[in-house]
């Protein structure tokens, strides 16, 4: 080897040593190499910052010594550990009384994770980190992890579940079986599972995971299902999980029976949106309901039906019958009204003898056929009422409309349009609203002959 190249080699080794010397400075953990009997030969800045607190004299010569007060068994683990290298302890936590004062002005222990190797006989590498944020951090959420179990375990009357983007639930819990007795084949299933069949279209289940997303929460209350088919009152709170998994929940589902407070909060709904004769919503009711569902189609398009009923000549049977007489053939049609329906259609009296029923996510001629065989229902019937046996017919007018387009005045306008042509075509029909209706009254068309036998006395 020439002069030359001793020289280079020396200038390579220097340049390696100093990048070494740099890592030491610039490592984020504290990196300490000491003798087999501790004595520390060479130490980096956090290091020192590290083990400062507990140097008595303020002198760091030895890394056993220093920490005697937090790791007295450091020293005889190093000594008992009879392999020529490897790691003698890995993360060993040790907690240093002098930390700093927390918020709640007590003083929270610091907390550094040790990691000792023996190089060779003769050296030792400490690697120290200060993990007590981290460990408050994992502290954090076991506590977390036991409150929810509690909960979980704990409550009686609310059941807990993970719902992922697309409304389907991602685990079963005991708090699920308690409150709803599905099993774990809930799992995969839409969260409608827990309503009655009918009372959630697809598009509105959806609905309500996009207003839980823009509003923070989505809540509604009404009749729910068990899995042995029985019903309850409950309230279904949803709310967007914040650190959302590619394949986990992205909400909560929080399902409460509420069957209990349901009576109060019934009879004061009822009070403000109900028909004190027939039960049925009222129109207050039947445009605040619309209003909602057609704001919801035009986020989500999708068609929204609504069908109006008015009873033929009813004034005849009030002649006939009395006004008593006339109130029974209201109920019987109320009666028959909201048992044709689906839960999520709003059947209401809008007015007198009208009905109006609102069908979300129906088109034109999937509504026309339901409001056929109301009317064809309700022309076999007979009410009976003090001793008489009345018939009565009902008129239909149906209308459709896309995405909301118009609001429930035009959709109720055309409705009421088309009602109004199965009355000037001879009443006891359902017509469907078409653009040759368009400007045509929306009125009754005034007295019309009373046709024979609206009522057959008993
Ligand atoms: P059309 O086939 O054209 O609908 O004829 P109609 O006789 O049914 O229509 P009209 O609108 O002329 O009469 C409605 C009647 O309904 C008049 C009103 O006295 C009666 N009515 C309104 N509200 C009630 C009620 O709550 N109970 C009873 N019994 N009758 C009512
Ligand atoms: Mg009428
Ligand atoms: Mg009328």
């Amino acid at each position: 080897m020439t002069v030359r190249d001793q020289v280079s080699e020396n200038e390579q080794l220097r340049a390696e040593h100093e990048a070494l010397i740099q890592f030491l400075y610039l490592a984020p953990v504290g990196l300490v190499q000491a003798d087999i009997d501790g004595a520390i030969a060479m130490m980096n800045p956090i290091s020192a910052q590290l083990l400062m607190p507990l140097s008595r004299c303020g002198g760091l010569d030895n890394l056993f010594t220093a920490l005697e007060s937090v790791a007295p068994d450091l020293r005889h683990l190093c000594l008992a550990y009879d392999r020529p290298t490897g790691k003698i302890c890995d993360g060993l936590h040790v907690h240093l009384n002098a930390g700093s004062t927390g918020k709640t002005g007590k003083k929270t222990p610091q907390i550094l994770a040790i990691t000792l190797l023996k190089l060779d006989a003769q050296r030792l590498m400490a690697v120290i980190d200060d993990v007590t944020l981290q460990v408050r951090r994992e502290r954090q959420l076991r506590q977390n992890d036991a409150w929810l179990n509690a909960i979980l375990t704990g409550i009686t009357d609310y059941a807990l579940a993970g719902i992922d983007a697309e409304g389907a639930i991602t685990e079963w819990n005991p708090s699920i079986g308690r409150v709803t007795g599905f099993g774990e084949d809930a799992v995969g299933q839409p969260y409608s599972i827990f309503y009655p069949p009918d009372a959630i279209t697809p598009e509105r289940l959806l609905d309500r995971l996009r207003e839980a997303d823009n509003d923070g929460w989505s809540l509604d209350e009404g009749k729910r299902t068990r899995a042995d088919g029985s019903s309850f009152w409950g309230s279904a709170l949803i709310a967007p999980l914040p650190d959302r998994e590619p394949d986990g929940p992205a909400y909560c589902l929080i399902l409460r029976d509420i069957t209990d407070k349901r009576e109060a909060s019934e009879r004061r709904r009822r009070e403000a949106f109900g028909d004190y004769l027939t039960g049925l919503a009222n129109r207050r009711a039947f445009f605040e309901a619309a209003e909602q569902e057609l704001g919801r189609s035009r986020v989500v398009p999708r068609s929204t039906s609504v069908i109006t009923f008015d009873a033929d000549n009813f004034k005849a049977i009030n002649d006939r019958h009395g006004h008593p007489g006339g109130d029974a053939v209201l109920q019987h049609l109320a009666a028959i009204l909201a048992e044709t329906f689906r839960e999520v259609d709003v059947v209401a009296r809008i007015g007198g003898e009208e009905f109006a029923v609102l069908l979300p996510s129906t088109d034109l001629p999937r509504a026309a056929v339901v409001a056929e065989r109301l009317r064809s229902a309700i022309a076999s019937q007979v009410v009976h009422f003090d001793g008489s046996r009345i018939r009565y017919t009902v008129s239909a007018g149906v209308a459709c409309v896309d995405n909301g387009e118009g609001g429930i005045d035009l959709l109720l306008k055309r409705a009421d349009q088309a009602l109004y042509a199965a009355k000037r075509a001879g009443r006891n029909r359902v017509e469907r609203w078409r653009p040759e209706l368009e400007g045509t009254p929306a009125r009754t068309p005034g007295p019309l002959p009373q046709p024979e036998g609206t009522s057959d006395d008993a």
